[in-house]
């Protein structure tokens, strides 16, 4: 194996090929397929609140732990960012993620590995900003999105509020995302 980290393209590419490989390419991102197809066992249940998810790597076997406490749409931004660190990071044996005060994402720009370290987590900070993109990517395909924001006017708040429902995200996160995809201005509000 290379040290070579993915870039963001990689990770994007890396995704859609998770997406295309469980039938889930489609809105919004069916995340049981994903899991089926990734062969992740997913339990949702009470964990403390400042806990967002959890994955266990364990020889073949593979569970992902999600706060079912958290707002849906932040559980599926959970779910996704697990499933990121086992796409990309679950080449080094037996590993167990543990994921505090996850936040869907920093600044756009701002993607030192500073802004992604989480002090009470098992993970390194760069496994944090790829986990994140890998969520992003996979819950909101740039493909997707650009098909399904074409019909609207993304400088209105509640279409950017429409799309953040049809793909089962936070605002925030659509916000983000459609920001990073250059489909809309960067408010620097975030
Ligand atoms: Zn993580």
């Amino acid at each position: 194996m290379t040290n070579v980290r993915p870039d963001r393209a990689e990770i994007e590419r890396r995704a859609v090929e998770v997406l295309r490989r469980a039938s889930a390419f489609d809105v919004p991102v069916d995340l049981e397929k994903v899991a089926r197809a990734l062969e992740v066992n997913v339990h949702f249940e009470a964990l403390e609140d400042k806990v967002s998810g959890v994955l266990v790597v364990k020889g073949a076997e593979r569970n992902a732990l999600v706060n079912a406490t958290h707002h849906s749409n932040r559980q599926r931004f959970s779910l996704a960012h697990e499933f990121g660190h086992l796409v990309l990071h679950d080449s080094e044996g037996d590993r167990l993620f543990i994921d505090t005060n996850l936040r869907v994402y920093q600044r756009v720009g701002a993607s030192t590995d500073d802004a992604y370290s989480q002090p009470d987590s098992t993970t390194k900070p760069h496994e944090e900003r790829e986990a994140n993109q890998f969520a992003s990517a996979l819950l909101m395909p740039c493909e997707l999105v650009q098909r399904e924001a074409v019909s609207l006017d993304l400088s209105e708040e509640a279409d950017v509020a429409y799309l953040a429902r049809t793909f089962g995200v936070s605002d925030q996160a659509m916000s983000i995302r459609l920001q990073q995809l250059g489909l809309l201005r960067p408010t620097g509000l975030l």
